[in-house]
């Protein structure tokens, strides 16, 4: 090749990619900018899916929905497994996990947690008939079913000569109890109750005790502590305008502890 071509070539490109920079500006300035929330969608009243609408719904969702308007984001919802919530962060195929995610000294290694925004704790279900399981103590031995990833199975993990089984989702849990395959499923207290308010399963019941005590968070990238910060100045803006103490509301019938 002459070097004359050459040069033009260079030059045509060059032209070519000052054409493209251009391009991307425009879109990005016409189009709403976008904050990607991810969601393990089987997790109510956190988050779920509206039977009619098919829209992602729960008081996460709202909370999500409520904090991008905030900061002047439109929100997009993705349905992710719980455990792949953290890597999609890492990522960067989300930019927020709202997804009843506790506050753990080991997450917290991973992701940036915002100020917690609901206070939780793990509990236990079995069936109406079970009278031996009274508290984490008689879970020794016994066959337990968790959610991977979450809490509810490191906690389960934990217990002497139990026999524990990781379902994806928490529903499938509930389900191996009902078939008999597991003795007990040890999930979140809210999730617990509400999955024996709504299912009408009447077969099923709560155990009184809460082991401990988790506070939620909404996680973001480790590398982009400037959406962090914006998370919390939100969070502190709907505490303040009423407007989170509106969605607690709404989806637990109180005001927020
Ligand atoms: N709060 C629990 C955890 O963070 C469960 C969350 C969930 O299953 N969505 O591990």
């Amino acid at each position: 090749m002459s070097k004359k071509i050459a040069t033009y070539l260079l030059l045509a490109v060059f032209i070519l990619s000052l054409g493209l920079v251009g391009c991307g500006k425009q879109t990005n300035s016409s189009t709403a900018k976008v904050l990607r929330v991810g969601a393990e969608t089987t997790f109510p009243p956190f988050e779920f899916q509206d039977e009619t609408s098919k829209e992602y719904t729960g008081f996460d969702m709202d909370l999500a929905r409520a904090i991008g308007k905030q900061m002047g984001y439109e929100v997009q919802i993705q349905n992710i497994g719980f455990d792949g919530l953290i890597p999609a962060l890492d990522a960067g195929t989300i930019d927020m996990a709202a997804s009843a995610m506790t506050i753990t000294d080991e997450r917290a290694k991973k992701v940036n947690f915002s100020q917690p925004y609901y206070k939780s704790g793990l509990s236990i279900v079995v069936k109406s008939s079970n009278a031996v399981i009274n508290g984490f103590k008689d879970l020794e031995g016994k066959r337990i079913a968790v959610q991977i990833g979450t809490t509810g199975a490191e906690a389960a993990h934990k217990i002497k000569n139990a026999q524990v089984r990781e379902f994806n989702s928490s529903s499938e849990a509930y389900i191996e109890l009902k078939n008999n395959g597991v003795d007990a499923v040890v999930n979140d207290l809210p999730v617990n109750a509400y999955y024996l308010t709504k299912s009408g399963d009447k077969d099923a019941k709560l155990v009184s005790e809460v082991a401990n005590s988790e506070y939620y968070g909404l996680a973001t990238a480790k590398k982009n502590t400037e959406l962090n910060e914006k998370v919390n100045k939100a969070l502190d803006e709907l505490k303040k305008n009423g407007e989170y103490e509106k969605i607690y509301i709404k989806w637990f019938g109180k005001k927020p502890e």
